[in-house]
Protein backbone atom coordinates (compact mmCIF):
# COMPACT_ATOMS: atom_id res chain seq x y z
CA UNK A 1 0.00 0.00 0.00
CA UNK A 2 1.91 3.04 -1.40
CA UNK A 3 1.64 6.36 0.82
CA UNK A 4 1.20 8.44 -2.09
CA UNK A 5 -1.86 6.44 -2.67
CA UNK A 6 -3.09 6.61 0.73
CA UNK A 7 -6.00 9.36 0.40
CA UNK A 8 -7.44 6.98 -2.47
CA UNK A 9 -6.96 3.76 -0.08
CA UNK A 10 -8.77 5.16 2.81
CA UNK A 11 -11.89 6.46 0.74
CA UNK A 12 -12.15 2.86 -0.75
CA UNK A 13 -11.94 1.15 2.15
CA UNK A 14 -14.51 3.84 3.66
CA UNK A 15 -16.44 2.92 0.40
CA UNK A 16 -16.32 -0.65 0.93
CA UNK A 17 -17.51 -0.48 4.26
CA UNK A 18 -20.57 1.58 3.64
CA UNK A 19 -18.87 4.58 5.86
CA UNK A 20 -19.61 8.13 4.92
CA UNK A 21 -15.82 10.04 3.99
CA UNK A 22 -16.45 12.45 7.27
CA UNK A 23 -13.31 13.79 8.86
CA UNK A 24 -13.41 11.49 11.61
CA UNK A 25 -14.03 8.51 9.53
CA UNK A 26 -11.60 9.23 7.16
CA UNK A 27 -9.13 9.95 10.11
CA UNK A 28 -9.90 6.12 11.32
CA UNK A 29 -9.76 4.81 8.08
CA UNK A 30 -6.18 6.66 7.43
CA UNK A 31 -5.01 5.29 11.41
CA UNK A 32 -5.73 1.93 10.58
CA UNK A 33 -4.45 1.87 7.30
CA UNK A 34 -0.90 2.85 8.11
CA UNK A 35 -1.32 1.04 11.10
CA UNK A 36 -0.34 3.97 13.65
CA UNK A 37 -2.42 3.43 15.92
CA UNK A 38 -2.18 -0.12 18.11
CA UNK A 39 -5.76 0.18 19.95
CA UNK A 40 -7.36 1.33 16.77
CA UNK A 41 -5.46 -1.83 14.86
CA UNK A 42 -6.41 -4.42 17.40
CA UNK A 43 -9.92 -3.77 17.49
CA UNK A 44 -10.35 -3.17 13.71
CA UNK A 45 -8.14 -6.42 12.72
CA UNK A 46 -10.54 -8.26 15.16
CA UNK A 47 -13.64 -6.87 13.50
CA UNK A 48 -12.34 -7.68 9.43
CA UNK A 49 -10.85 -10.67 10.40
CA UNK A 50 -14.21 -11.78 11.98
CA UNK A 51 -15.85 -10.66 8.31
CA UNK A 52 -18.22 -8.35 10.22
CA UNK A 53 -18.68 -4.84 8.26
CA UNK A 54 -17.32 -1.68 10.24
CA UNK A 55 -20.58 0.25 11.21
CA UNK A 56 -20.66 4.15 12.50
CA UNK A 57 -21.15 3.55 15.74
CA UNK A 58 -18.09 0.80 16.33
CA UNK A 59 -15.93 3.46 14.48
CA UNK A 60 -17.07 5.96 17.33
CA UNK A 61 -16.70 3.43 20.10
CA UNK A 62 -13.13 2.21 18.22
CA UNK A 63 -12.04 6.08 18.19
CA UNK A 64 -13.11 6.98 21.67
CA UNK A 65 -10.78 4.22 23.12
CA UNK A 66 -7.66 5.57 20.72
CA UNK A 67 -8.33 9.16 21.76
CA UNK A 68 -8.27 7.77 25.81
CA UNK A 69 -5.20 5.79 25.28
CA UNK A 70 -3.42 8.46 23.63
CA UNK A 71 -1.42 10.99 25.66
CA UNK A 72 -2.06 13.53 22.78
CA UNK A 73 -4.44 16.05 23.94
CA UNK A 74 -5.44 17.13 20.80
CA UNK A 75 -6.32 13.44 20.13
CA UNK A 76 -8.39 14.02 23.12
CA UNK A 77 -10.28 17.42 22.34
CA UNK A 78 -11.00 15.71 18.48
CA UNK A 79 -12.17 12.86 20.08
CA UNK A 80 -14.72 15.48 22.32
CA UNK A 81 -15.34 17.17 18.91
CA UNK A 82 -16.42 14.14 17.19
CA UNK A 83 -18.92 13.18 20.52
CA UNK A 84 -20.41 16.51 20.32
CA UNK A 85 -21.16 16.38 16.36
CA UNK A 86 -22.70 12.51 16.32
CA UNK A 87 -24.66 13.93 19.65
CA UNK A 88 -26.20 17.18 17.78
CA UNK A 89 -26.67 15.00 14.27
CA UNK A 90 -28.20 11.55 15.95
CA UNK A 91 -30.12 13.99 18.60
CA UNK A 92 -31.75 15.88 15.52
CA UNK A 93 -32.33 12.61 13.57
CA UNK A 94 -34.19 10.98 16.93
CA UNK A 95 -36.35 14.33 16.91
CA UNK A 96 -37.50 14.17 13.46
CA UNK A 97 -37.44 10.31 13.48
CA UNK A 98 -39.98 10.98 16.61
CA UNK A 99 -41.91 13.33 15.14
CA UNK A 100 -42.55 11.22 11.99
CA UNK A 101 -43.86 8.40 14.65
CA UNK A 102 -45.87 10.41 16.43
CA UNK A 103 -47.82 12.05 13.21
CA UNK A 104 -48.03 7.95 12.01
CA UNK A 105 -49.75 7.30 15.30
CA UNK A 106 -52.06 9.89 15.03
CA UNK A 107 -53.38 9.13 11.92
CA UNK A 108 -53.42 5.19 12.39
CA UNK A 109 -55.26 6.18 15.71
CA UNK A 110 -57.78 8.48 14.00
CA UNK A 111 -58.68 5.91 11.60
CA UNK A 112 -59.72 3.22 13.89
CA UNK A 113 -61.25 5.85 16.25
CA UNK A 114 -63.36 6.53 12.72
CA UNK A 115 -64.37 2.59 12.79
CA UNK A 116 -65.46 3.49 15.81
CA UNK A 117 -67.08 6.24 15.47
CA UNK A 118 -69.25 5.16 12.67
CA UNK A 119 -70.98 2.34 14.94
CA UNK A 120 -68.39 -0.71 15.05
CA UNK A 121 -69.92 -3.24 16.60
CA UNK A 122 -68.78 -6.92 18.04
CA UNK A 123 -65.30 -8.37 16.53
CA UNK A 124 -65.14 -5.11 14.12
CA UNK A 125 -65.04 -2.63 17.57
CA UNK A 126 -63.26 -5.03 19.86
CA UNK A 127 -60.11 -5.67 16.91
CA UNK A 128 -60.04 -1.55 16.05
CA UNK A 129 -59.85 -1.19 19.95
CA UNK A 130 -57.06 -3.62 20.05
CA UNK A 131 -55.29 -2.45 17.12
CA UNK A 132 -55.39 1.23 18.89
CA UNK A 133 -53.43 0.02 21.91
CA UNK A 134 -51.04 -2.42 19.82
CA UNK A 135 -50.23 1.12 18.12
CA UNK A 136 -49.55 2.89 21.39
CA UNK A 137 -47.35 0.23 22.95
CA UNK A 138 -45.70 0.03 19.50
CA UNK A 139 -44.92 4.06 19.53
CA UNK A 140 -44.36 3.34 23.34
CA UNK A 141 -41.32 1.37 22.67
CA UNK A 142 -39.86 3.09 19.85
CA UNK A 143 -40.52 5.93 21.88
CA UNK A 144 -38.73 4.56 24.85
CA UNK A 145 -35.63 2.93 22.63
CA UNK A 146 -34.82 6.44 21.14
CA UNK A 147 -34.87 8.07 24.14
CA UNK A 148 -32.15 5.34 25.32
CA UNK A 149 -30.01 6.18 22.29
CA UNK A 150 -29.96 10.04 23.54
CA UNK A 151 -29.21 8.84 27.00
CA UNK A 152 -26.06 6.82 26.18
CA UNK A 153 -24.91 9.67 23.53
CA UNK A 154 -25.25 11.99 26.08
CA UNK A 155 -22.97 10.05 28.43
CA UNK A 156 -20.66 9.07 25.61
CA UNK A 157 -21.05 13.37 25.45
CA UNK A 158 -20.27 13.62 28.82
CA UNK A 159 -17.75 11.14 29.07
CA UNK A 160 -15.76 12.86 26.51
CA UNK A 161 -15.95 16.06 27.55
CA UNK A 162 -14.97 15.14 30.60
CA UNK A 163 -11.83 13.69 29.38
CA UNK A 164 -11.07 16.95 27.61
CA UNK A 165 -10.63 19.03 30.39
CA UNK A 166 -9.98 15.92 33.45
CA UNK A 167 -6.24 14.96 34.12
CA UNK A 168 -6.28 11.31 33.94
CA UNK A 169 -3.88 10.39 36.63
CA UNK A 170 -5.44 13.02 39.41
CA UNK A 171 -8.98 13.28 38.38
CA UNK A 172 -8.91 17.39 38.75
CA UNK A 173 -9.22 19.89 36.20
CA UNK A 174 -6.27 20.21 33.75
CA UNK A 175 -4.29 23.31 32.38
CA UNK A 176 -7.04 23.36 29.20
CA UNK A 177 -9.94 23.61 31.37
CA UNK A 178 -8.06 26.17 33.36
CA UNK A 179 -7.61 28.12 30.36
CA UNK A 180 -10.91 28.11 30.42
CA UNK A 181 -11.96 29.29 33.82
CA UNK A 182 -9.23 32.34 33.39
CA UNK A 183 -10.67 33.29 30.73
CA UNK A 184 -14.50 33.56 32.24
CA UNK A 185 -12.83 35.36 34.82
CA UNK A 186 -11.28 37.85 32.54
CA UNK A 187 -14.74 38.22 30.43
CA UNK A 188 -16.35 39.58 33.89
CA UNK A 189 -13.53 41.53 34.74
CA UNK A 190 -13.14 40.96 38.00
CA UNK A 191 -10.12 40.42 40.47
CA UNK A 192 -8.92 37.62 40.87
CA UNK A 193 -5.78 35.78 42.31
CA UNK A 194 -3.78 32.77 41.24
CA UNK A 195 -1.43 30.54 42.95
CA UNK A 196 1.21 28.52 41.55
CA UNK A 197 2.10 25.81 43.31
CA UNK A 198 5.39 23.61 43.00
CA UNK A 199 6.23 20.19 44.99
CA UNK A 200 9.65 20.50 46.20
CA UNK A 201 12.24 18.04 45.38
CA UNK A 202 9.75 15.97 43.77
CA UNK A 203 12.46 13.62 41.23
CA UNK A 204 13.19 12.69 45.12
CA UNK A 205 10.24 10.78 45.79
CA UNK A 206 10.65 9.28 42.23
CA UNK A 207 14.12 8.31 42.42
CA UNK A 208 13.81 6.95 46.03
CA UNK A 209 10.16 5.06 46.00
CA UNK A 210 9.88 4.43 42.32
CA UNK A 211 7.66 6.39 39.82
CA UNK A 212 4.45 4.56 40.64
CA UNK A 213 4.79 6.17 44.31
CA UNK A 214 5.36 9.15 42.96
CA UNK A 215 1.95 8.90 40.85
CA UNK A 216 0.32 8.30 43.95
CA UNK A 217 2.10 11.38 46.20
CA UNK A 218 0.52 13.12 43.45
CA UNK A 219 -2.43 12.02 43.53
CA UNK A 220 -2.60 12.87 47.30
CA UNK A 221 -1.32 16.30 46.81
CA UNK A 222 -3.71 16.71 44.51
CA UNK A 223 -7.20 15.36 46.84
CA UNK A 224 -5.30 17.20 49.65
CA UNK A 225 -4.85 20.87 48.06
CA UNK A 226 -8.71 20.36 46.43
CA UNK A 227 -10.01 20.08 49.66
CA UNK A 228 -7.99 22.86 51.62
CA UNK A 229 -8.21 25.19 49.31
CA UNK A 230 -12.02 24.70 47.98
CA UNK A 231 -14.61 26.39 47.20
CA UNK A 232 -11.62 27.48 45.14
CA UNK A 233 -10.51 25.24 42.40
CA UNK A 234 -7.26 23.15 41.60
CA UNK A 235 -5.84 22.49 38.91
CA UNK A 236 -2.65 20.12 37.57
CA UNK A 237 -1.11 22.84 35.99
CA UNK A 238 1.24 20.03 34.23
CA UNK A 239 4.22 17.38 36.16
CA UNK A 240 3.85 18.17 39.83
CA UNK A 241 2.90 21.71 39.45
CA UNK A 242 -0.46 23.27 40.71
CA UNK A 243 -2.32 26.14 40.24
CA UNK A 244 -5.43 27.63 42.12
CA UNK A 245 -7.86 30.30 40.99
CA UNK A 246 -9.43 32.39 43.46
CA UNK A 247 -12.25 34.74 42.47
CA UNK A 248 -10.44 37.19 45.59
CA UNK A 249 -9.17 40.69 44.95
CA UNK A 250 -6.41 40.33 47.52
CA UNK A 251 -3.26 38.30 46.95
CA UNK A 252 -2.64 38.20 50.97
CA UNK A 253 -6.18 36.11 51.91
CA UNK A 254 -5.11 33.18 48.81
CA UNK A 255 -1.07 33.31 50.11
CA UNK A 256 -2.66 32.33 53.85
CA UNK A 257 -4.65 29.37 52.92
CA UNK A 258 -2.29 28.13 51.07
CA UNK A 259 0.30 28.33 53.66
CA UNK A 260 -1.92 26.50 55.36
CA UNK A 261 -2.82 24.08 53.20
CA UNK A 262 0.76 23.20 52.91
CA UNK A 263 0.57 22.81 56.85
CA UNK A 264 -2.12 20.29 56.19
CA UNK A 265 -0.73 18.62 53.57
CA UNK A 266 3.12 18.68 55.77
CA UNK A 267 1.26 17.33 59.25
CA UNK A 268 0.16 13.84 57.00
CA UNK A 269 2.22 10.84 58.41
CA UNK A 270 2.63 9.21 54.91
CA UNK A 271 3.75 5.64 54.79
CA UNK A 272 4.48 3.53 51.97
CA UNK A 273 1.69 1.42 50.88
CA UNK A 274 3.73 -1.69 50.44
CA UNK A 275 6.17 -1.58 53.69
CA UNK A 276 4.44 0.94 55.99
CA UNK A 277 7.71 2.72 56.30
CA UNK A 278 7.25 6.17 56.66
CA UNK A 279 7.86 8.61 53.90
CA UNK A 280 8.56 11.71 55.55
CA UNK A 281 6.58 14.97 55.05
CA UNK A 282 5.49 16.65 51.52
CA UNK A 283 6.09 20.27 51.10
CA UNK A 284 5.82 22.78 48.60
CA UNK A 285 6.53 26.51 47.07
CA UNK A 286 4.05 28.38 45.82
CA UNK A 287 3.89 32.13 44.28
CA UNK A 288 0.76 34.29 44.70
CA UNK A 289 -0.17 37.05 42.38
CA UNK A 290 -3.08 39.36 42.10
CA UNK A 291 -4.50 39.62 37.91
CA UNK A 292 -2.42 41.78 36.19
CA UNK A 293 -3.49 43.33 32.67
CA UNK A 294 -3.27 39.48 30.83
CA UNK A 295 -3.84 36.40 32.76
CA UNK A 296 -0.20 35.61 30.94
CA UNK A 297 1.37 38.36 32.78
CA UNK A 298 -0.10 37.14 35.71
CA UNK A 299 0.87 33.69 35.31
CA UNK A 300 4.27 35.16 34.49
CA UNK A 301 4.27 36.95 37.96
CA UNK A 302 3.05 33.99 40.29
CA UNK A 303 5.83 31.60 38.67
CA UNK A 304 8.70 34.46 39.32
CA UNK A 305 7.23 33.95 43.01
CA UNK A 306 7.37 30.72 42.99
CA UNK A 307 10.60 30.92 41.75
CA UNK A 308 11.86 32.96 44.38
CA UNK A 309 9.96 31.26 46.68
CA UNK A 310 12.29 27.99 45.67
CA UNK A 311 15.42 30.20 45.88
CA UNK A 312 14.70 30.96 49.20
CA UNK A 313 14.91 27.57 50.56
CA UNK A 314 11.64 25.90 49.60
CA UNK A 315 8.18 25.35 51.69
CA UNK A 316 7.13 28.95 51.27
CA UNK A 317 4.58 31.14 49.85
CA UNK A 318 5.61 34.22 48.04
CA UNK A 319 3.42 36.77 46.95
CA UNK A 320 3.98 38.63 43.81
CA UNK A 321 4.73 42.16 43.43
CA UNK A 322 1.25 44.06 41.73
CA UNK A 323 2.71 44.77 38.62
CA UNK A 324 3.13 48.13 38.78
CA UNK A 325 5.63 47.87 40.91
CA UNK A 326 8.17 44.79 38.81
CA UNK A 327 10.22 47.93 37.75
CA UNK A 328 11.18 48.63 40.93
CA UNK A 329 11.78 45.15 42.14
CA UNK A 330 14.38 44.54 39.21
P1 LIG B 1 12.07 21.51 43.00
O1 LIG B 1 11.97 21.53 44.47
O2 LIG B 1 13.10 22.44 42.50
O3 LIG B 1 10.75 21.77 42.36
O4 LIG B 1 12.57 20.06 42.60
P2 LIG B 1 11.74 18.93 41.87
O5 LIG B 1 12.51 17.66 41.98
O6 LIG B 1 10.37 18.90 42.41
O7 LIG B 1 11.64 19.48 40.41
P3 LIG B 1 12.11 18.91 39.03
O8 LIG B 1 11.51 19.82 38.02
O9 LIG B 1 13.60 18.72 39.01
O10 LIG B 1 11.47 17.49 38.92
C1 LIG B 1 10.12 17.29 38.76
C2 LIG B 1 9.90 15.81 38.65
O11 LIG B 1 8.53 15.50 38.56
C3 LIG B 1 10.55 15.22 37.43
C4 LIG B 1 9.48 14.36 36.81
O12 LIG B 1 9.96 13.08 36.51
C5 LIG B 1 8.44 14.28 37.88
N1 LIG B 1 7.11 14.11 37.33
C6 LIG B 1 6.44 14.92 36.49
N2 LIG B 1 5.24 14.41 36.18
C7 LIG B 1 5.13 13.24 36.85
C8 LIG B 1 4.12 12.22 36.93
O13 LIG B 1 3.05 12.31 36.33
N3 LIG B 1 4.35 11.14 37.72
C9 LIG B 1 5.54 11.00 38.42
N4 LIG B 1 5.70 9.93 39.18
N5 LIG B 1 6.52 11.93 38.35
C10 LIG B 1 6.32 13.03 37.58
MG1 LIG C 1 8.26 21.83 38.69
MG1 LIG D 1 9.12 20.58 42.08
Amino acid sequence: MGKDNIGRDVLTFLAGNLLDPTPMNYRFGYLYLTRSSKVICEETDTYIENGMRMKQETIVEIMGKHASASDDPEERIAARDEAVELFLNTAGELAREAKRQADGVGRDIAEESQVIREGAQGEDLTGAIRRIIDRAEEAERELSNASNRIDRLQRDLDEARNKALVDELTGIPNRRATRATIQDLEIRKVRYCLGLIDIDHFKAINDTYGHPVGDRALKLVAEALSESLAPWPVARWGGEEFLVIAEVPDAKKLAERVAEAKETLAERNLKLRETDEPMGPITFSAGVAVNSETSDETLRRADNALYEAKKAGRNTVLIAPESGRVADAA
